[in-house]
């Protein structure tokens, strides 16, 4: 019994043993794998390789797609992976390229006289600089049938009008903004002249009905032509809209007021130059005379008679002024 005991007990330590040596092949197996190091480490190892399998991909990802077109065996699975966040890039560069092309858009400045002209009005500088002094006013009358070589159907002669459309390109140029005129706001015959005269002559009778023809002429007179001494006839002035006071609050006449000079436009009728101008201020009617001579009446706050030198009147300077045809000075 006893040896039976014996080879018994000596069985199951046997089979203990095996047990024991079999756990220990087992860990014994994966801590070669990682090292020494105990199995907390290794937990932490296999949730950094989980992390690191979804995290690679997107700093591996500029650096391989850029780089390298065909790669390493290792590549395949990162390219696969990083597919989806290599087309992220090209959908946010276009925003940082995008003002690229606004850049590129903006063209070369002419400087000339001092002042840098975009290209839409740069073209334009052969008609800015084109002096045309032609002096109507009060004493200065264009005679009924005058007819100034108008271009085209725009109501103005050929310099102003292009000098009229480099101003419109340099503001659109600078404020991004569209201006238009109008063509019946710029050459007026004689007899719309005369129309519009009577016009107002009948508006003011119904507020004054105490005045006399006269009063109501000289009132009428200060803000509009008797016909034949309309600006108007001459194809090289305009009235931008509104025709009010209002339009010198608007951002094109601040533009115009501070630019106008560099395209050969002057102010024709400011403030407080009515003794001079004959007219009340109006800040809508502008006037092409030239750059050079735009600028001095406009560095010197002086107006197109004094320019001329007209202004004061004496005696036998008023008909050299005038600087219409011969023909047309009956
Ligand atoms: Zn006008």
């Amino acid at each position: 019994m006893r040896k039976i005991v014996v080879l018994v007990l000596a069985a199951l330590i046997l089979a203990s043993c095996a047990q024991i040596r079999h756990s220990d092949v087992g860990s014994g197996d994966v801590s070669s794998a990682y090292g020494s190091e105990s199995t907390p480490d290794l937990k932490n190892d296999t949730s950094d390789r989980q992390n690191t399998a979804e995290s690679e991909p997107l700093t591996a990802a500029p650096e391989t797609v850029p780089d390298s077109g065909s790669g390493t065996d290792t590549e395949p699975i990162v390219v696969s992976v990083t597919e989806p966040p290599a087309t992220e890039p090209p959908v946010t560069e276009p925003p940082v390229t995008e003002p690229a092309p606004e850049t590129a858009k903006k063209d070369d400045l002419t400087t000339d006289g001092g002042y840098k002209y975009c290209s839409g009005a740069a073209k334009y500088l052969e008609y800015i600089k084109t002096e045309n002094l032609t002096l109507v006013n009060k004493q200065n009358e264009v005679p009924e049938d005058y007819l100034p070589d108008l271009y085209k159907k725009t109501g103005m002669m050929k310099e102003a009008y292009f000098a009229l459309q480099a101003m419109f390109a340099q503001y659109k140029y600078e404020t991004g903004k569209t201006v238009s005129y109008n063509t019946k706001l710029a050459y007026r015959s004689y007899e719309y002249q005369y129309n519009l005269f009577a016009k107002y002559t009948r508006q003011e009778k119904e507020k004054h009905p105490n005045y006399t023809d006269e009063q109501i002429r000289q009132l009428v007179n200060t803000y509009s032509a008797i016909p034949g001494q309309s600006e108007h006839h001459t194809g090289l002035c305009l009235d931008f809209t509104p025709v009010s006071d209002s339009f010198a609050k608007s951002d094109w006449f601040k533009w115009l007021s501070k630019n106008a000079y560099h395209f050969g436009f002057i102010l024709r009728y400011g403030k407080n130059q009515i003794d001079i101008t004959g007219y009340k201020y109006e800040p809508w009617h502008w006037r092409f005379v030239g750059r050079d001579a735009a600028t001095e009446i406009f560095t010197r706050g002086i107006t197109l008679e004094e320019y001329l030198g007209v202004y004061p009147p004496s005696s036998g300077q008023e008909s050299d002024a005038l600087e219409l045809p011969p023909d047309d000075l009956n």
